[in-house]
C-alpha cells in the first residue's frame, strides 16, 4: 500500500514537471484523481484495519463466552448438587425416588411417583 503511495506521489510529481501547455490542464485533473484516489486509499485502508481490529475484539468477545458456556464443573459445585438431592425410599414399594432435601424437609407428604403413596408414611 505504501509503494502505491509513493507511485502515485512520483507520477504526480513528473506530471507537475511537464511544462506544456497544451496538457497542462488534463494533467491537473489527472492529478486532482490522482489525489482524491490516494484520499481514498488511505480513508479504506483505516475502514479495513479498524473492522479487522473490531472483528478481533467480537473473536475476543467469542472465546470468553464460549469458555463460561463450556466451563469444567468444578468439585465444590458437584458436591453442592449432590447435597441438595437425596436418595429416599418409599416405605410402601419400596423404589427409590430422588428429592431435593428442602422438599423432604418442608412437607410431610410426598407423593411417590411408582404407587402414588406418601413415600413419608
Ligand atoms: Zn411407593
Amino acid at each position: 500500500m505504501e509503494d502505491l503511495k509513493n507511485q502515485i506521489e512520483n507520477l504526480k510529481l513528473n506530471l507537475s514537471n511537464i511544462e506544456n501547455k497544451e496538457y497542462q490542464n488534463y494533467f491537473y485533473s489527472l492529478i486532482s484523481i490522482l489525489d482524491t484516489m490516494n484520499d481514498k486509499l488511505e480513508e479504506l485502508t483505516v475502514n479495513q484495519e479498524t473492522i479487522e481490529e473490531n472483528i478481533k475484539f467480537m473473536d475476543d468477545d467469542l472465546t470468553d463466552i464460549q469458555d463460561e458456556l463450556f466451563e469444567e464443573v468444578s468439585i465444590d459445585e458437584l458436591n453442592d448438587m449432590e447435597e441438595e438431592y437425596t436418595e429416599v425410599s418409599c416405605c410402601h414399594c419400596g423404589n427409590i425416588i430422588f428429592a431435593e432435601q428442602t422438599t423432604l424437609k418442608n412437607n410431610s407428604e410426598i407423593p411417590c411417583p411408582y404407587c402414588n403413596k406418601n413415600i413419608k408414611a
